[in-house]
């Protein structure tokens, strides 16, 4: 029988809880991780952020193979797909990063409790195989979130699938839809139109990504047309019908109208996804959630329950790996009485498709629907020598700033290694930059970060390179 008394037990392995059980155990906590799966991880490192980045970059190096080298005089004949082999490396990727995290947890004395965990109150947590453990600082719920489904379209995970089906296709499909136009939507939609996929995304709303700045939105539809994606915008799946030859979806217009029918090989359905909190037991020892099924929580993620806290996926705020893991450890560090906190209103979104998309900040409909004024500094990656010298010219950095103050409000980003770059403009917004300190820092020749400086003298209207 394993211990059976911690000070914080986090229920949930992923991003959110195996940070926080590790920051816990650094402040001296005992603490243990109650986790379900076989692997530590969560959804991000095995079947959500990590597989699906493998997955990108090695369906990029096919597709600048078989397509993209000529430009730079290279030639090369017979570029030929592995399937399995690119799905081996995903596999990989996956088995290193969560065996990495399991050999984290024996570094800082983390128990792994191998389980579904049930709260049974304030104090105890009940491990399936297990029994029951006593928590006498803190329960954590780290349980993240599941895959929303469409209803009247039964994901099979063969010819209907999820994200998660979408990871291990055993062939590339000739016709993929995509249903949401969202991250995860696009992400692998670009992964097997990378591989041969005609791909066609039908999105309900008007315009894809629909929760980034409107720009990045058209732009970066136009770019997924030219290379090769249709869109079917204003438009909602309303049934399927699965056959030997694949599955006959109908499509109605979103604001009504007379329907069709799309076909395809395969379906992926990635219309969101939602907190989970199934089989935690929440409704008995009385946590409240709210109207979409997170878990509420105060200021310093505390449930109505007390010792009971919550991060991660399964509250509020946006489903992102980083931010579950910025909880994670500001809620350790609180437990052992430090003062930190997460800014959430600086968490970047990033979207891993080619060109990459970022984003952190207000957006410039936020800023117009607050009434702010702002002034906007753009800059083309045309005009970007890195850029060209790498033949990556399409899109743009776009700062907004404040247009009394010139504190940086927003930046927007679509062009490559946008997700690397947008890290200096979070930097530069946690100091609450303005758009001048950023255009008087020396940036380095010739790099791709040479636009986020040009953006930000454009604020001012003093571009030097275009
Ligand atoms: P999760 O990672 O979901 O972990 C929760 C864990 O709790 C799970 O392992 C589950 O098994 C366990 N659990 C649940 N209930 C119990 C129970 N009762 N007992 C024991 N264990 C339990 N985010 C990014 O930031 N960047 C990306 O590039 C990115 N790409 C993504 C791609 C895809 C395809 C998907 C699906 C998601 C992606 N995300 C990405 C989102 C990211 O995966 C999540 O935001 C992140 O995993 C949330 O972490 P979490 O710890 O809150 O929850």
């Amino acid at each position: 029988m394993a211990e059976s008394t911690f000070d914080v037990v986090v229920v949930g392995g992923g991003p959110g809880g195996y940070v926080c059980a590790i920051r816990a155990a650094q402040l001296g906590f005992k603490v243990a991780c109650v986790e379900k799966r076989s692997a530590l991880g969560g959804t991000c490192l095995n079947v959500g952020c990590i597989p699906s980045k493998a997955l990108l970059a090695a369906s990029e190096k096919f597709e600048e193979a078989a397509h993209g080298l000529a430009k730079f005089g290279i030639k090369i004949g017979g570029v030929e797909l592995d399937l399995p082999g690119m799905l081996a490396h995903k596999d990989k990727v996956v088995k290193d990063n969560t065996g990495g995290i399991e050999f984290l947890f024996k570094k800082n004395k983390v128990t792994w409790l191998k389980g579904a965990g049930t709260i049974t109150s304030g104090t105890t947590v009940e491990v399936e195989g297990v029994g029951a453990i006593t928590a006498s600082k803190a329960i954590v719920i780290a349980t993240g979130s599941e895959v929303t489904p469409l209803p009247g379209i039964a994901i099979d995970e063969k010819k209907i699938v999820s994200s998660t089906g979408a990871l291990e296709l055993p062939e590339v499909p000739k016709r993929l839809v995509v249903i949401g136009g969202g991250v995860i939507g696009l992400e692998l939609g670009s992964v097997w139109g990378r591989l041969g996929a005609k791909v066609t995304v039908i999105e309900y709303l008007d315009r894809i990504l629909p929760t980034m700045d409107g720009e990045l939105s058209k732009q970066s539809q136009r770019i997924f047309a030219k290379q090769g994606m249709t869109f079917k915008l204003g438009a909602k799946v309303t049934g399927a019908t699965v056959s030997d030859a694949g599955v006959s979806l109908t499509v109605e217009p979103a604001a009504g109208g007379a329907a069709e029918t799309v076909e395809a090989d395969v379906v992926l359905v990635a219309i969101g996804r939602r907190a989970f909190t199934q089989g935690l037991g929440l409704d008995k020892i009385g946590v409240e959630l709210d109207n979409r099924g997170r878990v509420k929580i105060g200021k310093h993620f505390e449930t109505n329950v007390p010792g009971i806290y919550a991060i991660g996926d399964v509250v509020e705020g946006p489903m992102l790996a980083h931010k579950a893991e910025e909880e994670g450890v500001a809620l350790a560090e609180q437990l052992a009485g430090q003062k930190s906190h997460v800014n959430h209103d600086l968490v970047p979104g990033v979207v891993y498709t080619w060109p990459e998309i970022a984003s952190v900040g207000k957006t410039e409909e936020e800023l117009k629907a607050a009434g702010i004024a702002y002034r906007t500094g753009k800059f083309p990656f045309t005009a970007n020598g890195r850029a060209r010298a790498g033949g990556n010219t399409d899109g743009f950095v776009k700062i907004l700033a404040d247009a009394t103050t010139d504190k940086v409000l927003g930046v927007h980003l679509l062009g490559p290694n946008a997700s690397e770059l947008i890290g200096e403009l979070v930097l530069a917004m946690e100091f609450s930059a303005s758009s001048e300190d950023i255009a008087r820092t020396c940036h380095a020749h010739p790099t791709l970060s040479e636009a986020v400086k040009e953006a930000a003298l454009a604020v001012d209207g003093r571009p030097l390179h275009i």
